[in-house]
């Protein structure tokens, strides 16, 4: 049927409407969410290049909804940030995150680190590194095993503050990531104004050749730029062997993706982890 203006309307408009109704369902149901305990961590391997073993790993929040099963992050994460229930998940995850490390930590008898995602919205809060501080105290985790991810748009949303921010939780012992790293355009300035130590980069650079330099070549003077800053990089979204092998030649320090593990349940880390330490 040819698509009028009118006909158009008339389709999209109970479209708009099913995404309106869909959202305000997940808003509802995620409200309760945490005091019910529907909320997972889990944790994907982070691997040292060198050494190829298991250095820590990173925590990934999942929600076991009550009707629908398992709800992405992707879905439910953007709601959080937008209502402000992003504030106490975020807490609850750093918290979680941390008891179950140090558990890990007491059983394996060896520093393992733990990477926790911040959103915007959360570093915003004025409270954010009292709730740090009282979480490193609460689960004797030590400082320099906790990381915390921080996105391009959440450092330059506000930089002064955010500056001020850092430098405490920096003088607090923690390590500071950059998340999705060379996926946003806010240049490299913040890498000057914040201390960071940590640069992730983003998934879509282990993909094939762009037109001009090639892949390795890129990532190769990405890694040399970053060592030259003494900052590490750990390479994410590493999917099949050829690209471990051009990470090690180019001297990245850490990489994590479905090559090495997916994110895993606390129970199938462990298991991870013991046969990490036995081979
Ligand atoms: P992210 O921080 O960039 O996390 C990496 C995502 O890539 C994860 O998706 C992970 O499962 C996926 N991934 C890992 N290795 C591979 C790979 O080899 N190939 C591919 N294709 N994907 C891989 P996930 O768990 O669905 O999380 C999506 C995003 O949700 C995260 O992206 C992060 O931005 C956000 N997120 C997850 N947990 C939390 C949290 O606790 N707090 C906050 N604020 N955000 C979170
Ligand atoms: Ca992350
Ligand atoms: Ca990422
Ligand atoms: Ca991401």
């Amino acid at each position: 049927a040819k698509a009028g203006g009118r006909n158009r309307c008339r389709f999209f408009e109970p479209e708009m409407a099913f995404a309106t109704r869909e959202r305000m369902a997940l808003e509802t149901s995620l409200r309760p969410a945490l005091a019910r305990g529907e909320f997972t961590l889990h944790y994907q391997p982070r691997i040292d290049l060198r050494s190829m073993a298991i250095v820590g790993m990173e925590a990934l929040i999942r929600w076991n909804h009550p009707e629908r099963g398992m709800v992405w992050p992707a879905q439910f994460i953007p709601i959080a940030e937008e209502t402000g229930l992003i504030a106490p998940i975020g807490r609850w995850v750093l918290h979680e995150a941390c008891m179950q490390t140090r558990r890990l930590m007491t059983e394996f008898g060896r520093e393992i680190c733990v990477s926790v995602n911040v959103s915007a919205r959360q570093l915003a809060h004025g409270s954010f590194v009292d709730e740090v501080r009282q979480t490193l105290d609460e689960s004797g985790m030590p400082p320099h095993c906790l990381e915390l991810e921080l996105t391009e748009s959440a450092l330059i949303a506000d930089i002064e503050r955010t500056a001020l921010m850092l430098r405490e939780l920096h003088q607090l012992g923690v390590k500071l990531a950059v998340d999705d790293f060379g996926t946003g355009y806010s240049g490299l300035t913040y890498l000057r104004r914040f201390p960071i130590d940590v640069l992730k980069l983003d998934r879509s650079f282990m993909l094939q050749d762009g037109a001009g330099i090639s892949t390795f070549d890129f990532v190769k003077a990405f890694v040399d730029m970053a060592h030259a800053l003494k900052l590490a990089v750990v390479a994410e979204g590493v999917e099949t062997a050829d690209v471990v092998a051009f990470l090690r030649a180019a001297a990245c320090d850490e990489a994590q993706g479905y090559h090495f593990a997916r994110p895993l349940t606390l129970a199938a880390l462990r298991e991870r982890l013991a046969a990490d330490a036995s081979s």
